[in-house]
């Protein structure tokens, strides 16, 4: 695992030294969070969709569609979707393309990628349109400038370290390639946190004990996504990280950002 010492500079301000991170609300060593954070997806990868939209009332769909129409990819594309869990930005960006695409799903729990690549055999893409491939997002295991778009929806969050995952996917990218993110962000909506606080606090655990049996995974969600950095401040570490053209969009009032940039 890489750099299990280094302490994700967004939770800095109250660890307690240079070797603990958080596990949402909880100070925890960097092993440990990367080990609970696998656990939480081998925990609800079977679930893991039927959840999504119980979670979101199905608007997770309408976020992800959003995502796939703004990514520059056509046919001959390569695509990188990291964290890709069950599937659906690649199997929407595999099906933007057409035959000529070619996307890889890397995620670092096995379960997750396993839902991902039996979702993959379904929609027809084995073989030649999709690879699936497991590795950590941030020690990706591909060359330099190997793709022409990377993405992750809702994985960036689980990660120990977000500047080396976000350094490895300007890494991975050709020069003029897109990066995009999609992940739960801050409601700007006046009023909006408010509701959202309330149901997020008390519902999405609810939810998640009553299907899954399960509360303390989806406790996890609900506070990692308060612990991720707001827009600006997420900007700013796309920006940091060598991207160019940083921009981003915010979907139902704030409660998820695109973030978009590219390598010039
Ligand atoms: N992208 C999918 C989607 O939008 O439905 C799945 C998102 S799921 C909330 C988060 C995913 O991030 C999980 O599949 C998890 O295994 C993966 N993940 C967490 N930490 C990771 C890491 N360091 N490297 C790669 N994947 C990771």
């Amino acid at each position: 695992m890489n750099d299990l010492n280094h302490t994700n500079n967004t939770e800095t301000a109250d660890s307690q030294a240079s070797d603990t991170t958080h596990f949402g609300y909880e100070t925890v060593s960097g092993q440990e969070k990367v080990e609970r954070v696998m656990g939480v997806f081998s925990s609800v990868a079977s679930q893991y969709d039927i959840m999504n939209d119980l979670m979101s009332g199905g608007m997770h769909r309408s976020w992800k569609r959003c995502m796939i129409a703004k990514a520059a990819i056509g046919a001959g594309s390569w695509v990188l979707d990291v964290a890709a869990g069950s599937g659906d930005i690649a199997i929407g960006l595999a099906n933007k393309m057409g035959s000529a695409g070619r996307v890889v799903l890397t995620d670092l729990n096995g379960p997750m990628l396993l839902e991902g690549a039996r979702r993959i055999i379904d929609a027809g893409l084995l073989p030649g349109r999709a690879d699936c491939i497991q590795s950590d997002g941030t020690k990706l295991a591909f060359d330099d400038n190997s793709f022409d778009c990377v993405t992750i929806a809702f994985g960036i969050r689980n990660f120990l370290d977000i500047e080396a995952g976000l350094a490895e996917f300007y890494r991975v990218l050709k020069p003029g390639g897109q990066f995009m993110c999609l992940e739960f962000s801050r409601p700007v909506l006046p009023g909006l946190d408010v509701i959202y606080d309330a149901f997020s606090f008390n519902i999405i655990p609810l939810i998640g004990e009553k299907v899954t049996g399960d509360r303390a995974s989806y406790q996890y969600l609900v506070e990692s996504i308060r612990r991720f950095p707001d827009q600006q401040r997420f900007s700013k570490l796309i920006a940091n990280a060598g991207f160019e053209l940083v921009k981003h969009d915010n979907m139902s009032g704030g409660i998820v950002a695109l973030h978009r940039g590219y390598k010039v």
